[in-house]
């Protein structure tokens, strides 16, 4: 069985597949790419090696869907890498769903949420790890669930939202140390699990003077903003 999904990676990745098989190394762009489990190892693939996996054509879950890419003019991070627009459209649909929530609640971002999980979604998490799969009543029970908390919060697009912001947010920090505003909209991210639309404005001003072509979306902490007004200033 295979664990396999979308996800971010570290800056300076490269395709293991290529290394493997042509003993050369492949740079992942645009910080993505699709990481495969095997024998307790994690795997790297590429866009073009990715189509070596079997069952790659399977859509698998995507953690970075939490921030928009915007058309780019000659970015340094943008390349080519032949394929790309199939490949982004179907990013764009969010098929499972339920897989993506676990790898959110569960493996990313575990030490930012203070809530206790949901024990029956433990459960459902500890037996995917081990499978690869969700049953049919697993999926149905995680989905019905996922519908009910949209606009709210710990729901899949908060999830998605913190996450992308978090990694997109480091990696402008490790590109640009000097910078004095994102360290503090990081630690308010971490606090908060939410950013203020000005925070989130700001955030987008560094991105665009800088080769990061997403932006954060607002729509994930919109649940928060509704919060802060409904609660009345001490
Ligand atoms: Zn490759």
């Amino acid at each position: 069985m295979r664990l396999i999904r979308k996800d971010f990676v570290k800056d300076g990745s490269f395709c293991q597949r290529c290394v493997d098989k042509y003993n050369k190394r492949t740079p992942i762009r645009k910080g993505s790419a699709w990481i495969y489990e095997q024998g307790g190892r994690e795997y790297i693939v590429g866009p073009t090696c990715r189509k070596e996996i079997p069952n790659w054509r399977d859509s698998i879950p995507d953690l970075t869907k939490g921030a928009l890419e915007i058309a780019q003019e000659g970015s340094a991070l943008g390349g080519g890498g032949g394929g790309g627009n199939t490949l982004d459209r179907e990013s764009e649909e969010h098929s499972r769903g339920a897989e993506a929530y676990l790898y959110l609640r569960f493996r990313h971002l575990e030490e930012f949420i203070n809530a206790p999980a949901l024990e029956w979604q433990v459960e459902i998490w500890e037996q995917f790890q081990k499978t690869g799969e969700l049953t049919v009543f697993e999926r149905a029970r995680m989905e019905g669930f996922i519908r009910k908390q949209k606009g709210k919060e710990f729901s899949l697009s908060h999830l998605a939202g913190v996450y992308a912001a978090k990694y997109w947010i480091e990696e402008y920090i490790s590109r640009r140390p000097k910078n004095s505003f994102l360290p503090g909209a990081l630690q308010f991210l971490k606090s908060q699990t939410a950013l203020s639309p000005k925070q989130v404005g700001v955030v987008n001003k560094c991105f665009e003077r800088s080769p990061i072509t997403f932006r954060l979306k607002n729509e994930p902490f919109a649940w928060w903003n509704k919060k802060k007004r409904s609660t009345p200033s001490p």
